[in-house]
């Protein structure tokens, strides 16, 4: 099942001069699929995560997200369809310092159509799936950098997101909490979420479905080496 389909997307910041990021990108994304996104710095990987993830519009172009055409969604929409269908987890993982590991997940749950009813058990899954059900009490900011991780993992999934966005999600991490993070991706796209994976470590190409590389606002297919038409 097709989630998401960008089609000739253009995206040009206006300052001065004006930047041209994404120059006519083309991608589709299947249920369960994990894509890993390479490019070197100021190649468009970021502005190309938030176009998908519904944080920024296209210039031109069209972005269909679970069948719907997002340029015709209001703010409200958008805002909604983000907070339940997408897990963004970003380099620093932007938890919550002073709350509580499960107040960190309420704040997810809080924007989510999620149940009330259905936090406790959605909370003791999701920890006990990363990891970290000893420290829920805790305040995020006493967890280790692998720990914080994970739990920015976990909010990401904690709403069954049918796709997940993580921007350089393991650059702060030494090759033990990369290699659990992951773990925890492969695991989500068992359970049928996507996974895009933007990152500069070629390693990663190995752990994932499919591998494009950002080439100054283009989307090369790293199998075929054609840019995308
Ligand atoms: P990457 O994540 O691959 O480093 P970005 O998507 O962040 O690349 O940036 C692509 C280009 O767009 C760069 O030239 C960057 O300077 C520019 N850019 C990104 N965000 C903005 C912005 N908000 N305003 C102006 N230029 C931007
Ligand atoms: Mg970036």
């Amino acid at each position: 099942m097709r989630l998401l389909a960008v089609q000739d997307v253009y995206k040009t910041y206006n300052v001065d001069p004006p930047v041209r990021a994404l120059k006519g990108i083309n991608f589709e994304l299947q249920m369960g699929e994990r894509v890993v996104v390479l490019g070197k710095s100021g190649s468009g990987k970021s502005t190309f995560l938030n176009i998908i993830g519904l944080l920024d519009q296209a210039t031109t172009g069209t972005v269909e997200f679970l069948g719907n055409d997002t340029g015709a969604l209001s703010r409200r929409e958008l805002d909604q369809l983000r907070a339940d269908s997408l897990g963004f987890v970003f380099q620093e993982n932007h938890v919550l310092g002073h709350r509580t590991v499960i107040e960190n997940l309420h704040v997810k749950l809080g924007v989510s159509s999620v149940p009330t009813a259905q936090w406790p058990h959605r909370i003791e899954q999701v920890l006990e799936q990363v990891g970290l059900g000893h420290r829920k009490h805790s305040h995020a900011r006493l967890l280790s950098g692998g720990e914080k991780q994970r739990l920015a993992v976990a909010r990401a999934i904690i709403t069954s997101p049918k796709v997940v966005l993580a921007d350089e999600p393991t650059g702060n991490l030494d090759d033990e909490n990369a290699s659990r993070v992951l773990d925890l991706f492969d695991t989500q796209a068992q359970l049928g979420s996507a996974i895009v994976i933007i990152t500069h470590d070629p390693r990663m190409v190995a752990r994932v479905d499919r591998a494009l590389r950002l080439e100054d606002g283009r989307l090369v297919d790293l199998d075929s080496q054609e840019p995308q038409r």
